[in-house]
């Protein structure tokens, strides 16, 4: 088997037709047809080998998470996840590790319907790179940019569990069978594009939570020049966090990151309308504080004390 092979054996045969996709695979470009009064949305997401995750878990697992994390980008955008391209770096020529890897891959893209179109394959150090792109309605994307003062903010699930996960990693000495809801939640998260008409509809602003809350809020309000406060009581917390970690339970939430929940902020006056959208839709959101005009990050603890909160979070650099 050479490179060319194993593009067709793996990523070729495996690929998904859409009516818009001209042609993918096979050419030097992809040929995308964009409808129209639709706006293009365009994202990259690297996973490095030892970074993202670890060498020894399985290459489904590990194309499960490199899938997701980039449709996560498309899902904070509010936009309709469609095509995808891989740059995929690797070692040696593994046929097990790619028959794992693109099976993992293409389950993934195929409940979203998302097209791959195309890639690179080199040798080198393991990292995989995902190129998504996405469709709104003109001007209907979902920027960092538009929270305003009075706007409330909303969580679409737990978070810190991701966090925990990471925290237990090389520690067996948890209960197995919460180990493996919580690698659950670290290597399977779920990009939550069943949030994407509630965005269209309400959402001033709006990021995915991959660095942690605290650091990605702040995202919104540098982006959108104002602060906020939390009501550090309302987080909703993962379980399995207070249990193993009661008392730096809100300190996992606000600065762990790999959630990949959706935080956004709507206008107080469609409070109500959005949240009965949500019941309507079957999905469940928690409103976690309010935006303001005082710049900086604060939190309301249970004795009623605000107290500035560092916008903490993974960082590369
Ligand atoms: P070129 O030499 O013109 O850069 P390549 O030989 O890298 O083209 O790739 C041949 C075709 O296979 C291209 O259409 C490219 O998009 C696609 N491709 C390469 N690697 C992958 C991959 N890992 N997954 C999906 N498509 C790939
Ligand atoms: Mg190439």
């Amino acid at each position: 088997m050479n490179e060319f092979s194993l593009i067709d054996c793996y990523f070729k045969q495996r690929a998904l037709h859409r009516p818009d996709l001209i042609f993918g695979i096979g050419d030097d470009a992809a040929c995308l047809r964009i409808p129209a009064h639709q706006d293009l949305l365009v994202s990259t997401d690297t996973l490095v080998s030892g970074v993202h995750f670890l060498p020894s878990w399985d290459p489904y697992d590990i194309a499960i998470k490199a899938a997701m994390v980039n449709i996560s980008d498309m899902a904070a955008m509010a936009a309709q996840p469609a095509w995808i391209s891989l740059a995929l770096t690797l070692p040696e020529l593994n046929t097990e590790w790619l028959e794992a890897f693109s099976k993992g891959l293409a389950e993934t893209l195929a409940p979203f319907n998302i097209a791959l179109i195309g890639g690179d394959t080199t040798r080198g150090p393991l990292s995989i790179t995902l190129n998504i792109m996405g469709l709104a309605p003109q001007g209907a994307a979902v920027r960092r940019t538009g929270a305003k003062p009075g706007d409330r903010i909303y969580l679409s699930g737990s978070i810190g569990a991701a966090a925990l996960a990471v925290d237990f990693l090389y520690d067996d000495s948890i209960n197995p069978e919460d180990k493996q809801i919580l690698m659950k939640k670290l290597q399977h998260p779920e990009a939550r594009v069943d949030f994407i008409p509630i965005l269209r509809q309400y959402a001033t602003s709006a990021i995915d939570i991959s660095d942690g809350l605290s650091a990605d809020l702040n995202h919104i309000l540098t982006a959108s020049g104002h602060g906020a406060c939390l009501d550090l009581n309302k987080l909703p917390i993962h379980a399995l966090v207070h249990q193993y970690k009661a008392t730096q339970a809100i300190d996992f939430a606000l600065k762990g990151g790999d959630d990949y929940e959706l935080c956004y902020t709507i206008p107080a006056e469609k409070e109500a309308a959005m949240r009965e959208a949500l019941v309507q839709s079957g999905l469940s959101a928690h409103c976690i504080g309010v935006i303001e005009a005082q710049a900086g990050l604060r939190g309301l603890t249970d004795s009623g004390h605000i107290i500035a909160l560092e916008a903490l979070g993974y960082q590369h650099f």
